[in-house]
């Protein structure tokens, strides 16, 4: 057997009819930046969420600098975060010359330890940007109150989570504000890059729009430095139509994931772990196992890719030798990234391919 990890070319397959018709009448209008579909892509990321505004942007990465400059992130300003997660959540700190502060994270879900976040809190710290890794939200009341308790502003990075819930709600009705990447291997992926940021905050919101498109007040007035951050109308035509079927993907991505720890039970493999009123959109299905090398090299040789999210915690990165960290400064980290291990993950994982992956394990 030969398996596909996210099964993109299958999913076009589904949807083919419907995306080339979306895409056709945007080149028919040729309105490629901030078309109408560009608009009805917002209004219906905003009733998907719940939050009260939803603005697309040009990926997950420019979302977290989108964030942090209406919240008038500054430099020196000290922000909290994971040293488990994906480059951008950090980098995009340091790019505005803040500086990320670590805190590990929780042995079993892999986000931040809200238990480990007060000691780090300093006069010049301005934000918590709790990632909800692999598509699980963190532990968002505690932190909350954290932040409350010490005038902080939250970010959640939700680029693995769209369409996640933390009791009821989801992850992009959370915090100040909360961003999403739709990168294709995201669980909501459109066909290159975008994003979308999320507030119930108008004047954040306000901020944010003016900040995506160079900081305008109107044409060619300019009130704040911002970015050229917005989504290709024909990213957002392709969105439209996957979202109208994403409700359906999410719950197959859970039915996998249930098969997947069902199946997988008492092999000695630590699996995924998901908190009481909490869903996870099941960006990864990533269990731990001792001897990864060579499990995943034994996989390969039967056709099963696999992926490590993410081999080196960010405090052991290069680019942030200037901070000053050390191995050993985050155990729960480094081990967990020495462990990690992502199998195929995808709505369309069948029963046969769940069944082969779980015995070759
Ligand atoms: C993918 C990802 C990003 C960046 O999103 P892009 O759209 O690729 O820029 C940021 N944070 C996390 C946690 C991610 O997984």
């Amino acid at each position: 057997m030969n398996i596909d990890f996210a099964k993109l070319q299958y999913q076009y397959q589904l949807y083919k009819i419907e995306i080339d018709e979306a895409i056709h009448a945007v080149l028919d209008k040729s309105n490629y930046i901030m078309g109408e579909e560009t608009t009805q892509l917002e209004s219906s990321l905003q009733e998907f969420t719940g939050a009260k505004h939803a603005i697309t942007c040009s990926s997950g990465t420019d979302a977290l600098l989108l964030a942090m400059m209406a919240l008038d992130i500054q430099p020196g300003d000290e922000i909290i975060t994971t040293p488990f997660t994906f480059i951008a959540t950090a980098e995009t700190i340091a790019f505005l010359k803040a500086k990320p502060v670590f805190v590990d994270i929780d042995v079993r879900t892999y986000n931040i330890d809200p238990s480990k976040i007060e000691e780090k809190i300093t006069d010049k710290t301005k934000a918590i940007i709790p990632v909800s890794l692999y598509g699980q939200p963190a532990d968002m009341d505690t932190i909350q109150a954290i932040a409350d308790r010490h005038n902080l502003k939250v970010i959640i990075d939700g680029a693995q989570s769209f369409g996640s819930t933390y009791k009821g709600k989801t992850d992009s009705n959370l915090g100040d504000v909360s961003t999403t990447s739709f990168f294709p291997a995201k669980p909501l992926g459109c066909f290159g890059d975008g994003g979308a940021v999320f507030t119930n905050d108008d004047a954040l919101a306000a901020k944010m729009k003016s900040l995506r498109v160079h900081g305008q007040s109107k044409r060619y007035h300019h009130q704040y430095i911002g970015m050229g951050g917005r989504m290709d109308t024909i990213q957002a035509a392709v969105l439209n139509v996957k979202l109208k079927h994403y409700e359906k993907d999410l719950a197959l991505r859970q039915e996998v994931a249930e098969k997947y720890s069902k199946a997988l039970e008492g092999k000695g493999i630590v699996l995924p772990f998901i908190e009481k009123d909490v869903t996870s959109a099941w960006a990864q299905y990533s269990v731990r196992v001792q001897n990864r090398d060579a499990v995943q090299s034994k996989l390969k040789g039967e056709g099963i890719p696999t992926a490590v999210h993410y081999p080196m915690p960010l405090h052991l990165q290069e680019c942030f030798k200037y901070l000053g960290y050390q191995k050993e400064d985050f155990p729960v980290a480094e081990q967990v990234s020495n462990e990690i291990m992502s199998l195929p993950m995808n709505p369309y994982l069948t029963d046969e391919e769940i069944g082969y992956i779980s015995s070759s394990l």
